[in-house]
């Protein structure tokens, strides 16, 4: 029996398997790293979108943003097969949870792609919690109201800065800016979620940025299997079960074969 059957196997047996995710899972769907070689942060100043400079300056912020989402998302990004195969096993009531770094919204369009093919099927839902937030929508400092961001940021980008909601209120990006505190409900439930489980996945994360550092951590030292797959190596590969350092595409469609054969 090779790790990866190994590991499909302590997922077949468990009753609560968590995966984390990070940029790794969404590089091979076109969208840009943040650090790294030739990261986002390599070509735009990350100063210019922080909280202070929203409030500071509205209309140079979201000026900025526009072309910030243009360079993440202009390419239209798809949720790739490493989206769809945790995905699927959620639709096989196999994954209890995604927490995810990204706020590219990828998972969300990965459940609802398989929604869409197989009924409906809500019971099994895999929770997916966002921990910097979801840069496909915008949220109304003021009234607190979500939207779609793609008709925000045409209507930014049309010279409509900065954009605003019926009540009047400047939208704000649905993700954690520099200079704002990360969700307090969503990092205690993801670790908590990560205490729970029997198995748990590191997919694609660096494991360098807290809090999603600590959760691989949380699920060792509480007894689960840690599995990590990532193209480099992270500070969690010793504590970790199984460790592949392959392309998540690759691995994670295996995987999901071997799970739910
Ligand atoms: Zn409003």
């Amino acid at each position: 029996m090779d790790d990866l059957e190994s590991l499909a196997d302590d997922i077949r047996r468990a009753d609560t398997v968590v995966a984390l995710t990070g940029a790794g899972i969404s590089a091979p769907s076109g969208v840009p790293t943040f650090r790294g070689d030739d990261g986002i942060w390599d070509r735009f100043d990350e100063g210019q979108f922080a909280y202070g400079r929203l409030q500071r300056d509205p209309a140079g912020f979201w000026d900025d943003r526009v072309a910030l989402q243009q360079e993440l998302f202009g390419d239209d990004p798809e949720p790739n097969a490493a989206h769809n195969a945790l995905a699927a096993m959620g639709r096989a009531g196999t994954l209890e949870a995604i927490c995810t770094q990204n706020t590219d919204g990828l998972h969300g369009a990965a459940a609802d792609t398989v929604v869409a093919g197989a009924g409906d099927d809500s019971d099994d839902d895999t929770t997916i919690l966002e921990l910097h937030g979801n840069a496909q929508r915008v949220r109304c400092q003021d009234c607190g109201h979500r939207r779609d961001s793609e008709p925000i940021i045409e209507r930014a980008a049309a010279g409509d800065l900065p954009p605003t909601c019926d009540c009047g209120g400047v939208f704000k990006p649905d993700v954690v800016l520099f200079g704002e505190q990360l969700p307090g409900a969503a990092i205690q439930r993801a670790r908590s979620l990560a205490r729970e489980s029997d198995v748990f996945l590191a997919v694609g994360s660096s494991l360098s940025v807290q809090p999603a550092a600590s959760l691989p951590r949380l699920a060792a030292e509480t007894g689960a299997t840690v599995g990590v797959v990532n193209l480099e190596s992270t500070p969690c590969d010793s504590l970790a079960d199984v460790v592949y350092r392959e392309d998540v595409t690759t691995v994670l469609p295996r995987l999901r074969e071997l799970v739910t054969e």
